[in-house]
């Protein structure tokens, strides 16, 4: 251990070795060894960092290692330090692998004593500027590596400040800060009980170990189990000694800091800002407002040529823009430190495929240096981030995007305001039903004070694209008064809300938002990640709009067509429980005639909308009873109708009898409406209707719908329904091809276990057929395939690969039968603590289980290719969105992905990064 190297200067440190340098330190290093002008420093190791800490002594000759860097720094400045007449002050800077709060402050000019001082003074012919360095220099020592408080040193300064009549630090004499030196000093001298050391030597030792410190203080450990920083990411703290330069040496210096590219918008140019004779953090900490760069073409042209130079030189040397540190002392140029530059994802996306065209960097590194998750931020509208509001209440972010409009509390009155008086409407619901949907569609965002993001209103928003907040259990929703209560306000119909979906924030009033901004350059960034791809992009989409939406996020196609939200359309869903409550086949058959148009219609639609590309539609999934109202609700309106029919026989019998009394004309009029109005008849025939509803209803009640009468299930018990949609879907497809249409239609089963399921359906899929390629002159083309999302599924894929010529992961439903876990009740009661105590180490429902699910996959795509080898595969759940999924499904083997709208891009952009993932192993 004796001998392991733990200083290094600047000319000799490896400037990737970010763990051993720390980020500031290898930087500097690299930044030396290209040829910019870096004062000289050196770095000592994050090891010496540890050594120290473990042993609580610094390692046996790390001293002598820093004095011999000392005396060569000395030797590169001319100066010494400690002497009294040309001094050499440093600074000493912490810095880890990663940046973290909580580590030590930068100490600046170190070295100062009263002898160094006079040195600095006779230097440059400067008291006040020696004085003030003095001063500033016992401040931060003391504060930083002494820990004396800044308020003692204040309290001082004021009263110098006040005695001087200054209004400002810039007003105070040379005098008036030597005497707050002096005074500093006393205060150091008394609340350590020790004078302030003048060694310069002296100063260094405490101050190293003053930063490894740093490294083990609350703020700095607590940081890194918040963020789960493991020692492999960044393991103790480097400290970095680098020469003095002078930023307020007069007009003809200053400092500042830049970005090499526009933070903001990615544009090609220098961004950032400087102040004219002032030194380090002068800029940040806002004493005096700084200048935006293109000002020091004015002022300085000579040195802006200069910068533009060091930008060049720092983007063609690191490839990336950087955000980097500056000083200007009496014209010559410095940089500080450089780091690559966080970005909104905008800038992201424009300097990805600006510095491709530049030849900084290859298309590989341009798709690579973008998280595709951040992608989301660029297709919805966002709060204007300048505006600052605080928000009244949190609940689930489970739709995003940012909304304003005013408060609606049932789905008819959103409609009529929304729709109607073409108002912006938010929709505010205890929770959401199917039969809310018109209001859906004419809202601005959805805002719900119960339910999940898998709510009815969650998945709903998502699908349709709009901002939904969930789940705000702060707000209290009352239907009946219109109004809202959260804490200690309210907002009533009427008032103006917000909701920003993406963080699950709500606030009052209206907060404007900033458009999407879907760039011309994330267009041509997806195209370079098409090309890389190996996985196609689909989308989970049900009505044209969706579908349209999908298409210009650039989806080769349909994955996934629920047809129930066809079906919950308000025209159909009378039609659709005429069908459910039918007695006999014949009344079933009337109803489903009447659908037949209307899917068809929806179908033609889609395969328009998405022509050439497949369409994939899913056959009925969800359990019939779904589509009926609620049992209780059916009671009490039943209940309701039977005391109205005793109300109506009483008008009929008094209309009766109105010959007996004597009543004036008028009365008997009013009298003959009312009698008109609840004929008997209709109550009794209201009352017949919601009596069939409700014994329904209690017939198909099951008790746990989800493993229940659904699914392919639910298509052999009652076939006519499968029926109507396979001749809907190939009738579409004949009238597409009629008009030129190019269609790729593709029948999905849904919850098939065994593959004599399939058989059933394929029979009469193929009698249909026939009969429409008769009818129509020509046969269509179409795939005929099933989901897999049942366990029993997977583990039969061959056989169900004789009969099917696609797969398509539900991985939704296959996530709950190969746990057990049913969604709604794992999130709700035990998932959290599942998550928190480490049992589960993700929401499975969130992040696909590799380990399970996704080994349940793998064995149903090598089963079923061995008996197809060009089946098709893919991926329809929500998961098919989700980066680090896609990449499994890569890995997999799978064709495709399909996602809802939306996360097309993100998952463009993940499949590229999955293949060059893959590609690189
Ligand atoms: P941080 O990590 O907080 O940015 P730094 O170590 O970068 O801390 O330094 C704080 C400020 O001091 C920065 O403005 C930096 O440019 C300046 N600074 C650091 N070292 C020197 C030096 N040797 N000469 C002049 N200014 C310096
Ligand atoms: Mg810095
Ligand atoms: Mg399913």
């Amino acid at each position: 251990m004796a001998n392991t190297k733990h200083v290094f200067a600047f000319e000799d440190g490896d400037g990737k070795n970010k763990h051993l340098l720390g980020g500031k330190g290898a930087n500097l290093c690299e930044m030396t060894q290209i040829g910019l002008s870096v004062p000289p420093g050196f770095v000592i190791s994050t090891a010496a960092c540890l050594d120290y800490l473990a042993a609580s002594t610094l390692p046996t000759g790390l001293m002598d290692d820093v004095q011999a860097q000392m005396r060569a720094l000395e030797q590169k400045t001319g100066k010494g330090f400690g002497d009294s007449d040309n001094p050499l002050l440093v600074s000493v800077r912490s810095g880890s692998a990663m940046s973290m709060p909580g580590m030590m402050d930068t100490i600046l000019n170190l070295g100062l004593n009263a002898e160094t001082l006079q040195g600095v003074i006779c230097a440059t012919g400067d008291a006040r500027f020696g004085y003030d360095a003095y001063r500033r220099f016992i401040q931060l020592f003391g504060k930083v590596a002494l820990g004396v408080p800044d308020a003692a040193f204040d309290k001082e300064f004021d009263a110098i400040k006040e005695a001087a009549h200054a209004k400002q630090d810039v007003d105070l004499s040379a005098n008036d800060l030597k005497e707050v030196s002096e005074r500093f000093l006393a205060v150091v001298q008394n609340v350590t009980g020790h004078p302030f050391p003048s060694d310069p030597y002296q100063q260094l030792e405490i101050a190293i170990k003053a930063v490894f410190n740093s490294w083990g203080g609350k703020r700095a450990v607590d940081y890194r189990r918040q963020f789960h920083i493991t020692p492999d990411m960044a393991n103790g703290t480097a400290v970095n000694v680098v020469t003095m330069v002078f930023g307020n040496r007069g007009d003809d210096s200053a400092t500042g800091v830049a970005f090499t590219r526009n933070p903001a918008t990615g544009e090609n140019k220098l961004y950032g800002e400087y102040l004219v004779n002032a030194q380090g953090e002068d800029v940040v900490a806002g004493i005096r407002t700084p200048k935006p760069l293109d000002r020091l073409k004015v002022e300085m042209p000579e040195m802006a040529d200069q910068l533009d130079a060091l930008r060049d030189k720092l983007e063609s040397h690191y490839h990336e823009v950087q955000d980097f540190e500056f000083t200007i002392e009496r014209g010559q140029l410095y940089c500080l430190q450089t780091r690559n530059g966080k970005m909104n994802t905008v800038a992201m996306v424009r300097t990805s495929v600006e510095m491709e065209r530049e030849g900084l960097i290859t298309k590989e590194q341009a798709l690579l240096r973008i998280a595709p998750d951040s992608l989301e931020q660029m297709l919805f509208p966002r709060l204007d981030p300048t505006i600052k509001a605080e928000a009244v209440a949190q609940g689930l972010p489970a739709s995003p995007g940012a909304a304003s409009g005013i408060a609606v509390f049932d789905a008819d009155r959103a409609e009529q305001y929304g729709r109607e008086q073409g108002r912006k409407v938010i929709l505010v619901r205890e929770e959401t039903k199917p039969e809310d949907i018109h209001g859906f569609f004419a809202s601005e965002g959805i805002l719900t004070s119960r339910g999940g993001k898998t709510s009815h209103a969650a998945v709903v928003a998502r699908g349709m694209g709009k901002p939904c907040v969930a789940g705000a259990e702060g707000i209290s929703v009352d239907v009946n008064r219109r109004e809202a209560r959260v804490g200690l306000t309210s907002f009533k119909e009427g008032d103006v809300i917000t909701l920003d979906g993406t963080s699950g924030k709500v606030y009052l009033g209206a907060i404007p938002t900033v458009e999407p901004d879907f760039t011309p350059e994330l267009n041509v960034l997806l195209g370079w990640a098409d090309e890389r791809a190996r996985l196609k992009v689909m989308a989970n989409a049900d009505t044209p709009d969706d579908a349209r939406r999908a298409r210009s996020y650039g989806a080769v196609g349909i994955g996934l067509a629920r047809t129930e939200r066809m079906f919950n359309d308000v025209e159909r869903l009378p039609i659709v429980i005429e069908m459910i409550v039918a007695d006999t086949p014949e009344q079933r058959q009337a109803a489903l005639d009447k659908l037949l148009p209307l899917q068809r219609r929806d179908f033609r639609e889609l395969f328009e909308v998405m022509s050439p590309n497949p369409v994939t539609i899913r056959l009925l999934d969800p359990p019939i009873h779904e589509f009926l109202p609620d049992e209780h609700v059916l009671e009490r309106e039943l209940s309701e109708l039977r005391a109205l029919a005793q109300n109506a026989r009483g008008v009929t019998v008094l209309a009766g009898a109105m010959g007996l009394l004597h009543a004036s004309e008028s009365v008997r009029h009013d009298i003959d409406i009312a009698r008109r109005m609840i004929d008997p008849a209709v109550v009794e025939d209201a009352i017949g209707k919601k009596e069939a509803m409700l014994k329904k209803v209690r017939a198909l009640y099951e008790t746990n719908p989800m493993l229940g009468h659904r699914g392919v299930r639910l298509g052999i018990t009652f076939p006519e329904i499968y029926q109507m949609q396979v001749r809907a879907i190939l009738e579409a497809a004949a009238e597409c091809a009629k008009a030129g249409i190019q269609v790729k239609p593709q029948i999905k089963v849904p919850q098939v276990c065994t593959a004599e399921e399939l058989r059933k359906v394929k029979t009469f899929v193929d009698d249909i057929h026939a009969e429409v390629a008769e009818r129509y002159g020509k046969p269509v083309s179409f795939k005929f395939g099933t989901m897999i999302e049942v366990v029993r599924a997977c583990m039969r894929a061959e056989s169900l690969a004789e009969e099917a010529e696609f797969f398509s992961f539900g991985t939704n439903d296959l996530t709950q039968a190969t746990f057990s876990f049913s969604r709604e009740d794992a999130e709700n009661k035990f998932l959290p603590l599942y998550n928190q105590s480490g049992i589960l180490q993700d929401n499975p429902f969130d992040v696909l289980d590799v380990k399970g699910v996704g080994k349940l996959m793998q064995l149903a795509v090598e089963w079923g290719r061995s008996v197809k080898p060009d089946l098709h595969v893919g991926i329809c759940g929500e998961h098919g969105g989700h980066p680090a999924s896609i990449e499994f499904c890569h890995k997999a083997n799978l064709d495709y992905v399909s996602c809802s709208g939306p996360r097309v891009p993100v998952a463009r952009l993940a499949a590229a990064h999955a293949a060059l993932k893959a590609g690189n192993k």
